[in-house]
């Protein structure tokens, strides 16, 4: 199978690290032209001209936007005012327990995480439906099926994209738009590797190692038993993202080294 995403422009939220990055240098290795976003605009600006270099040939534009917040996607819409490919990727995450998070960290969840994709989808799907082609892609997580006791306010966010993912999905019916969610499990991110930074010095192992460490005591029912890299889980978006995906619509797929114990 040859994925050619010629012609196509692709926005890829919080692209400037971690699985973003994974998934915007995946798509435009595809031939879209993909729109890197992240908060900072010189960050942006580096790794737009980091994967110019980097992909010989590869379209790319910056556009910097904190999207936590509704100025901050109104502000990306104005300046991106229509994609074919959209994957609502920006995303915080972090262990906390559940009688310390207070109602402004639930509420800053529920903005990052699920308002972020919410603001988007509503602008650019209308577009998608005009035109009769579309992809969105929520990256949602294993977090959201199978919820950590100790990542409650996470879990909740993280289920609740699957489920606006389902229901645009129904919304596209019959058309060439297709909505759904990816659910990466434990990944080594840069967000992941800033998560663990400290035990990896003190205790002077690799960040695959923690990561392995990480997975066989907190998602021990992995069945990789190993984390995932991020063009891992980058591999299965850019297919979601293909024409060739046609048939893919309102799916939760999961990339989590078979963590969720379902068949
Ligand atoms: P990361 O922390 O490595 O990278 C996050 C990127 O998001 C950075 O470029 C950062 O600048 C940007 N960002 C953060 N807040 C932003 C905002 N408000 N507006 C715009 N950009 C913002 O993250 P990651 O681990 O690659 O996670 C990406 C997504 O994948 C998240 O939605 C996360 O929930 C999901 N996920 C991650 C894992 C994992 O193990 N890493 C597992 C399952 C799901």
């Amino acid at each position: 199978m040859q994925i050619d995403l010629s012609g196509k422009n692709a926005l890829v939220t919080a692209s400037t690290a971690g699985i973003g990055l994974a998934i915007a240098t995946g798509l435009a290795a595809a031939g879209a032209n993909v729109i890197i976003n992240g908060r900072h605009p010189d960050t942006v600006q580096k790794t737009v001209e980091k994967l110019r270099h980097q992909l010989h040939g590869a379209s790319l534009q910056g556009a910097a936007a904190d999207l936590s917040t509704a100025e901050g996607a109104a502000a990306l819409i104005k300046a991106v005012p229509s994609v074919d490919i959209l994957v609502n990727n920006a995303g915080i995450f972090g262990p906390k327990p559940f009688f310390d998070v207070d109602d402004a960290e639930w509420e800053r969840y529920f903005q990052t995480n699920v308002m972020s994709g919410v603001r988007l989808s509503r602008h650019y799907m209308q577009g998608m439906l005009q035109r009769n082609w579309g992809r969105v892609v929520f990256i949602s997580s294993e977090s959201g099926l199978n919820i950590p006791a100790d990542m409650i306010h996470y879990g909740f966010s993280k289920t609740a994209q699957i489920s606006v993912a389902r229901g645009l999905a129904k919304l596209a019916a019959g058309t060439g738009v297709t909505v759904n969610s990816v659910l990466p499990g434990p990944t080594l991110s840069d967000g992941f590797k800033d998560m663990v930074r400290e035990t990896a010095e003190r205790e002077g192992k690799s960040y695959e190692q923690i990561g392995k460490e990480f997975v066989m005591a907190h998602r021990s029912s992995s069945i990789i038993q190993r984390i995932a890299t991020t063009e891992e889980v980058a591999n299965m978006v850019v297919y979601v993202c293909s024409v060739q995906a046609s048939a893919t619509t309102g799916a939760a797929l999961r990339v989590d080294g078979g963590v969720v114990d379902t068949i």
